[in-house]
């Protein structure tokens, strides 16, 4: 198995709404933002390579959307998902499998594209993407406050051309086992039925959670993201996601992390969970 990342680019959201309840005089030691009270985040997907499969996990936000909508995210940067597939020798034809954590536009909105007549076609021609059914149905149906985070059109028409591919859950919260070596867990604080992966190589255990935990600045558990909609729940997962890290030693893979894009986890003298080794490989690799 080889395991890199492929980079979607940068993009800006509010830093009051990604850090809730901690303090700006906190947060802004961490990620300082402009003066609109904007930060930058990467939205750093991954590449798994096992067997004949080439497996996308995410895809940022993608560039079909109105000016409108990005001049509120300011996308920027050296990369897109086709160039930093490019730089891995890839093309978009060769990805067999997209799957999707969950159907946020800064994580689904690269799966499709939009030609200049407006149609929209699956970005990845010859993959099947990978949602659940629990978290389809309540990114169909939002809620008020994910409203503006689901949009229909980038996962929609995956659904039509029956090219989305629902994994078989139930309202399970333990990891299950989806291929060999890679683990799906379940988490509900911030979406309904988020999925995260447990990755094990020969060489490592590696987490990539998504918005469980954003950024290497979101290791303490009152760091949660104003978005979530149930930050007690948040908090809860964060913990037993700590604990199993610990145990297993595990690399946790930052996805929006504009500079760690990976760390370990350690105990303070005081008995908390903190950041450990931080690693700023850019061409991560595991193989
Ligand atoms: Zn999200």
């Amino acid at each position: 198995m080889k395991v890199s990342f492929i980079h979607a680019g940068l993009f800006k959201l509010d830093g009051g709404a990604m850090f809730g309840v901690v303090p700006k005089r906190m947060w802004n030691k961490l990620n300082p933002s402009d003066e609109n009270n904007m930060c930058t985040w990467s939205m750093r997907c991954l590449l798994i390579e096992t067997g004949d499969r080439k497996i996308l996990v995410d895809t940022g936000m993608g560039d079909k959307q109105d000016a409108k909508f990005r001049s509120h995210f300011e996308p920027h940067g050296d990369y897109d998902l086709i160039s930093s597939l490019t730089e891995s020798s890839l093309k978009a034809e060769d990805i067999t499998d997209v799957f999707l954590t969950h159907l946020h536009f800064d994580h689904v909105g690269g799966a499709i594209s939009k030609t200049e007549k407006g149609e929209l076609y699956p970005t990845f021609p010859n993959a099947t993407y990978h949602t659940n059914e629990l978290h389809y149905k309540w990114a169909m149906d939002p809620n008020p406050r994910e409203r503006a985070s689901f949009l229909k059109e980038n996962f929609v028409e995956l659904k039509n051309l029956g090219v989305l591919n629902f994994l078989n859950v139930k309202h399970e919260t333990q990891a299950f086992n989806w291929i060999p070596g890679i683990d799906v867990q379940l988490y509900y604080g911030h979406t309904h039925a988020m999925m995260g992966l447990h990755i094990n190589t020969e060489e490592k255990h590696l987490k990539y959670v998504a918005d469980l935990m954003p950024s290497a600045f979101h290791v303490g558990l009152p760091y949660v993201m104003s978005y979530d909609i149930d930050p007690l729940v948040s908090i809860k997962e964060k913990k037993t996601f700590h604990d199993r890290v610990l145990q297993e030693k595990a690399l946790i893979l930052f996805e929006h992390d504009p500079v760690n894009a990976a760390a370990t986890l350690a105990v303070n003298p005081k008995g908390r969970t903190v950041l450990g080794d931080v690693q700023n490989l850019e061409d991560f690799l595991v193989s």
